[in-house]
């Protein structure tokens, strides 16, 4: 079939359906860091990010002071800003170095080369596509067991830090990055509650942890989806044409474990201040599952636990708005 691939071939070498992905994944990377310059300076920068640990109860936060992330927590993503841009995820705009693997369907994986992880990867569709989850979700979990236990994949709305709201596209990380990763379990025992469960599949609502969010736990991907549906709905999404704010993060390991982050706000008021009052950050799934970025160093050095908790606070539901969406995910 012709595809725009025609135009040149962004696949890599060896790219054979055999080969399961997570060591595709790796033959990627390695590859790209050799042979393409803006990769390889992206992971070494990592090297120098500042970091803040804030503790909370059987919980942490991090603030990372990540200059490389300057041009993706700064885009401007309005209609306007969005149509006279090039994008960045379409196959014709990648840069010449940059190579893709197949994942399924129609989405590849690119290496990331501007990273918050130490390995960190865009897996974009090739057809140019909004930023919508509701049909993409089986996806997400999809793509999450074939990438296997050793990565995050996650879902950025396109009011809740996508860059490119008009691509469709999820992320992955290595797994154990995000502070949330390791901290699941306790988490979910003293601030968790469960919701719904039928032996198969467990809905828990996680609230009074800086950022209320909902998980839900399965090795049943029809259920997973519906169980998605409801909870799209349940925030609002069977009311407006528009999607509920929301990052989720999807990891697998013999079940999938997927955290919904519903989401009020697309960037807190610091976000917009004047001068000295502005705090340059635009919440994703990494800030949301623990891992604070800020691309510049004045804003870094500012960030106190008062300032962490705010930043969460001005962002996601308050505790009694979230009852709310408990008590209906609990009306079967
Ligand atoms: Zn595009």
């Amino acid at each position: 079939m012709q595809t725009e691939f025609s135009e040149r071939n962004i696949f890599l070498d060896g790219d054979d359906e055999s080969v399961n992905l997570p060591i595709k994944v790796e033959r990627l990377f390695e590859d790209q860091l050799q042979n393409w310059k803006l990769a390889f300076d992206g992971y070494q920068s990592l090297t120098k990010v500042q970091k803040k640990l804030f503790e909370f109860d059987d919980f942490s936060i991090e603030a990372h002071y990540n200059p490389g992330r300057i041009i993706s927590s700064s885009a401007k993503v309005d209609a306007k800003s969005i149509n006279e841009r090039p994008c960045f995820l379409c196959v014709k705009n990648l840069p010449a170095d940059q190579k893709a693997i197949k994942v399924i369907g129609n989405y590849i994986l690119l290496v990331n080369p501007f990273p918050i992880f130490h390995k960190h990867f865009t897996i974009p569709t090739t057809k140019h596509v909004p930023q919508l989850i509701k049909q993409e979700f089986e996806n997400l979990l999809l793509i999450s067991s074939k990438i296997g236990s050793g990565f995050s994949v996650f879902y950025n709305g396109p009011k809740c830090g996508a860059s490119a709201p008009d691509h469709l596209h999820f992320q992955a990380g290595n797994y154990g990055f995000m502070n949330i990763d390791n901290e699941y379990e306790n988490i979910l025992n003293k601030y968790g509650e469960i919701v719904y469960s039928d032996g198969e599949l467990i809905t828990s609502v996680v609230t009074g942890c800086l950022r209320n969010f909902i998980t839900v736990e399965s090795n049943d991907i029809s259920k997973l989806k519906s169980e998605f549906e409801k909870i799209y709905n349940v925030l609002g999404g069977d009311k407006t044409a528009e999607e509920p704010m929301l990052n989720v993060i999807s990891t697998y390991n013999n079940s999938w474990r997927v955290l919904i982050f519903p989401r009020t706000k697309h960037r807190p008021s610091y976000f917009f201040g004047e001068g000295k009052n502005k705090i340059l950050i635009s919440p994703a799934a990494v800030d949301l599952g623990g891992v604070l970025i800020f691309p510049r160093e004045e804003d870094f050095d500012k960030i106190t636990i008062q300032l962490v908790v705010d930043i969460f606070k001005q962002v996601t539901f308050t505790n009694e708005e979230f009852r709310n969406i408990s008590d209906k995910l609990k009306i079967r």
